[in-house]
């Protein structure tokens, strides 16, 4: 089966540029194959400039984000801990039903949804648990195009003994990101986003901090593929001796790597400008069109905005329309937000003015037609 090409303006996948997915084409090599060890390094050496770490634990994890969210908190976690987790989206509600699987106490810092994580709330809840051992947050939250602030919440973490968890999956080369000069201890990511390759990786990144947690656990991460015990000594000892795991997506690896290196290319500066000016673009197109994004200017996610859905307009007939009549795929409401606003993705490849245009002109006329 061949699919036909649509237009990804949704919260992710986005369109990925043609020279990733010739990458995803070249023969396949074995994955313990010395080349394909040698690719691995210079993922994992492009990885950290995208993170803008020094970090010798930095590597792409073989599933979707999920399994960066769920592999940083089973390795930092062990029964009876105590984790803080601040939830103002979908995606911190995710975190804390794996904190609790893990045996964790979960405390909750929540914010409503649309509005960033306040940090006096979090420095609140620090100072009335001093057993807390980790705080976790999401840097980015696609369900309400919300971006906190990473480095302030990071910090309070520190100040406070805590390890800092960042949830960057739509943040990872979208927006501002500095993991080692704002103290982040585990940061996790998504191809499929602001980064524009194939679904299915998960880069993530871990301190020294979060390592030496992980070294004195004194219970076995109960989840076998997510221990990051078992792969830390590759990555740590610089003995290039790595042993079977499991089967690496040997050519969704070669994807990566080129859609890194056209991140270095660009560089992160002018890659994060690109996705705030074609934002920027997107939101004076919807407000001359009279339709009103859902979260205050100042605190908006440039890769990915909501606006809400018109009193008269057809949600599914809009959203229908836009993808068999257009090839047009556009984001529909997550939780709360179901049915009230739109989720609109210019990420990678489609953070540029003229595919904010492409994207408004043809929904402007789809809901005209209506
Ligand atoms: C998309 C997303 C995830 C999950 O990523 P998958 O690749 O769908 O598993 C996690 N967190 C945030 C903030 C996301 O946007």
């Amino acid at each position: 089966m061949s699919a036909t090409r649509r237009e990804l303006f949704g919260p992710g996948p986005t369109n990925v540029p043609a020279s990733i997915l010739s990458a995803l084409a070249a023969p396949t090599i074995g994955h313990l194959d010395p080349e394909f060890l040698e690719l691995m390094d210079l993922v994992s050496q492009r990885l950290r400039y995208a993170y803008q770490t020094d970090n010798p634990l930095t590597f792409v994890l073989s599933a979707p984000g999920s399994i960066g969210m769920e592999t940083s908190l089973v390795n930092l976690l062990e029964p009876g801990d105590t984790i803080i987790i601040c939830i103002n989206g979908v995606f911190g509600g995710r975190m804390k039903e794996i904190a609790s699987r893990v045996g964790a106490t979960v405390i909750t810092v929540e914010n409503e949804w649309g509005t960033p994580v306040d940090p006096d709330q979090l420095e609140q809840t620090l100072k009335a648990h001093p057993e807390a051992s980790v705080v976790a947050f999401v840097h980015a939250e696609t369900s309400t195009g919300v971006r906190s602030d990473a480095k302030t919440i990071a910090a309070l973490a520190r100040e406070h003994g805590c390890l800092a968890v960042a949830d960057c999956v739509t943040s990872l080369s979208g927006v501002e990101l500095k993991v080692d000069e704002w103290g982040i201890d585990v940061a996790y990511s998504g191809s499929q986003k602001c980064l524009s390759c194939v679904p299915g990786l998960s880069p993530i990144t871990f301190s020294a901090a979060a390592v030496e947690r992980i070294r004195r656990r004194t219970h076995p991460v109960q989840s076998w593929f997510c221990d990051i015990s078992l792969l830390m000594s590759y990555y740590e000892t610089g003995e290039k001796t790595r042993a079977y795991h499991h089967t690496a997506p040997v050519n969704s690896l070669f994807a990566m790597a080129e859609a890194l290196r056209l991140v270095e290319e660009e560089t992160l500066e002018k890659r994060w400008d690109r996705h705030l000016q074609a934002a920027a673009h997107l939101y004076q197109r919807l407000e001359s069109a009279g339709l009103e994004p859902l979260v205050a200017a100042e605190h908006r996610l440039p890769p990915l905005t909501l606006v809400k859905i018109p009193p008269d307009a057809d949600d599914a007939g809009t959203r229908g329309a836009l993808l068999n009549q257009r090839n047009i795929e556009l984001g529909g409401g997550l939780g709360k937000f179901a049915g009230k606003a739109w989720r609109i993705g210019l990420m990678g490849e489609n953070a540029t003015p003229e595919r904010a245009d492409y994207l408004v002109d043809a929904l402007l006329e789809v809901m005209k037609a209506g």
